[in-house]
């Protein structure tokens, strides 16, 4: 069910969950202020989610409220996870849905790195 992101924080979702180790991952990555897994649901050959290990709902919550520090670590941690899972190399694609109408239904910000494959039109018309 897609969420509002404009709603406060709610820390019993399923990332904040995997953050506190309440549930499994398959970490690709893990880094001072991020943490990257493969999707449990994966859409392509490579599917890995990139999320801030700080309690942001969206990107608009997170370019407002995170620091530097955070910001640059987060932006580094994508950019990691895109080599290392050989991704760089033949090209993909980053997605962060924010709220309804993009679908997003884990409250708390993820940037999804797709690739193995080639993507296809950005939008179906
Ligand atoms: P979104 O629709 O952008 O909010 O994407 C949420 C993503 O989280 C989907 O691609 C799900 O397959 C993925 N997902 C949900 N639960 C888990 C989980 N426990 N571990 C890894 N990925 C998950």
């Amino acid at each position: 069910m897609p969420i509002d992101h404009t709603q406060p924080y709610d820390d019993s979702n399923i990332f904040a969950r995997i953050l506190r180790g309440e549930l499994p991952n398959k970490t690709v990555l893990e880094t001072e202020h991020s943490l990257a897994f493969h999707d449990i649901n994966p859409l392509a050959p490579i599917h890995v989610l990139v999320i801030p290990k700080g309690a942001y709902v969206s990107w608009d919550d997170f370019s407002a409220r995170a620091s530097d520090a955070e910001l640059a670590d987060f932006s580094r941690a994508i950019g990691e996870v895109a080599r290392q899972v050989g991704a760089s190399a033949q090209g993909y694609r980053l997605l962060a849905n924010a709220g309804k109408r993009a679908g997003q239904e884990v409250p708390h910000l993820h940037v999804h790195v797709f690739g193995g494959q080639p993507l296809g039109p950005m939008l179906a018309r």
